[in-house]
């Protein structure tokens, strides 16, 4: 008998990585932008990759540098 398990189909969604901040003209990244910098992160608390947000490399740096200042004061996890 052959093995009948389904073949899973690598297809994925070509969608244009841009870097939303850039986008929005966004040069300055505040900590206390709570709601922006949860947009940034998982439900854990965890900073998502930039290969996941398509953020440039200027822009995830100021975000996980106000992502860390404000789990210092606790706004975000
Ligand atoms: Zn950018």
């Amino acid at each position: 008998m052959k093995s009948s398990r389904p073949r899973r189909k690598r297809r994925r969604v070509l969608r244009t990585k841009t870097c939303r901040l850039c986008e929005n003209k966004i040069h300055v990244i505040d900590f206390k932008d709570v709601d922006l910098i949860q947009r940034y992160q998982t439900e854990g608390g965890r900073i998502l990759p930039r290969r996941v947000t398509g953020n440039c490399y200027k822009h995830q740096q100021l975000l996980s540098a106000a992502v860390k200042r404000a789990r210092v004061l606790a706004l975000v996890l």
